[in-house]
């Protein structure tokens, strides 16, 4: 494959401003593997890091971790892949050699978020050594790389799903109906014969979780009171999903004693959570907080994308090229569509 010297890449500068800037092609060092990039995914961790910037997201630096595409090069000792072959991967990987990851708590690991990759909205992207030796894989000729670019996504609610003790559960509130949100209520099925329900704003998204299985289907604005169905309603286990410090009074809300809380959607930091102690001591409410994913979540998100039972379509609004990322992040930003795919060609 001939490769160039210089390449389009986003850099997000500060909260509010990308831009696409020309910059040297990364050469892979050893066991790393360069990628040609097809498509990147935009979703609610850009949305963030534009609005208001992250913590795992340096600025100004590159931007973007969800990608698929082929690969352009190989480093010294880099995993079997072939010049050319189609791949799937995430942006991060656990150490496997930390007194967290020796406890299993591979999503902890404090390598995992240093030695991340960001880049994805670009033409490649360098993936180093221990990411492309735990997460990075083949990628069937069957799976587009708009669909492949959701293996991150997937991972992290995959994740989620693995934390939560599902014996004994009989109900589950999915609340907040974004991607995430809509990729548990598709997931559940395979975890819990429980009844699912879910809240959420917006018509499509509502219906998408109808689509999915979600019954009954609330919708519910941040502010407003309760549909009168919903306000004496109680589940054993809620998934927040919205990422606002009122959805997590919510779900603690909605929880039956002896339930489970699944935190999904951070908050900024110095954010503070009050809870009724009187509640979490009696009842025994377990919250349960959820942070990225580790490797096996990823080889799990993976078999559920090979198996092709995921409406994968209907969590992809729109394909646009790279130099249009300020306008996907406009959209994303005004809960326009769920998640962009990113052409960078
Ligand atoms: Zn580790």
């Amino acid at each position: 494959m001939k490769l160039p010297d210089v390449m389009r890449s986003a850099v997000l500068v500060e909260p509010g401003r990308v831009e696409i800037r020309d910059v040297p092609l990364p050469r892979p060092g050893p066991g790393q593997v360069l990628v040609r990039i097809e498509r990147a995914l935009a979703g609610g961790t850009d949305r963030k890091a534009f609005a208001r910037g992250h913590p795992q997201i340096p600025m100004p630096g590159p931007i973007g971790h969800r990608y698929a595409g082929v690969v352009a090069s190989l480093g010294p000792g880099a995993p079997a892949f072939e010049v050319g072959q189609p791949i799937m991967g995430v942006h991060s990987a656990p150490c496997l050699q930390c007194d967290l990851c020796r406890k299993e708590r591979w999503s902890l690991c404090p390598h995992v978020m240093a030695e991340k990759v960001l880049g994805a909205f670009g033409q490649y992207l360098c993936i180093p050594a221990q990411v492309a030796k735990l997460n990075l894989f083949p990628r069937p000729a069957s799976l587009s790389p708009d669909h492949a670019a959701l293996l991150e996504p997937l991972a992290c609610v995959v994740h989620g799903l693995a934390l939560i003790d599902w014996k004994h559960v009989e109900s589950v509130l999915v609340l907040g109906l974004g991607a995430v949100g809509l990729f548990f209520a598709q997931l559940l099925p395979s975890y819990t014969r429980a009844a699912r329900a879910g809240c959420g704003r917006r018509q499509r998204r509502l219906e998408l979780a109808r689509r999915f299985g979600l019954d009954p289907v609330w919708e519910l604005h941040v502010g407003k009171d309760l549909p009168d169905d919903l306000r004496q309603r109680r589940f054993d286990v809620v998934l927040e999903c919205t990422g606002k410090l009122e959805g997590w009074q919510q779900a603690f809300d909605f929880v039956l004693p002896g339930g489970q809380v699944l935190l999904f959607g951070g908050l900024p930091k110095g954010s503070v959570f009050p809870v009724d102690c009187t509640r979490l001591h009696y009842e025994e409410i377990r919250l349960l907080g959820d942070f990225h994913f580790s490797h096996r979540d990823v080889a799990r998100a993976r078999e559920f994308l090979l198996a092709g039972q995921l409406e994968l379509e209907a969590m992809i609004d729109d394909c646009l090229p790279l130099d249009q990322l300020p306008e996907v992040m406009r959209r994303l930003a005004e809960s326009e569509g769920l998640q962009y795919a990113v052409n960078p060609w």
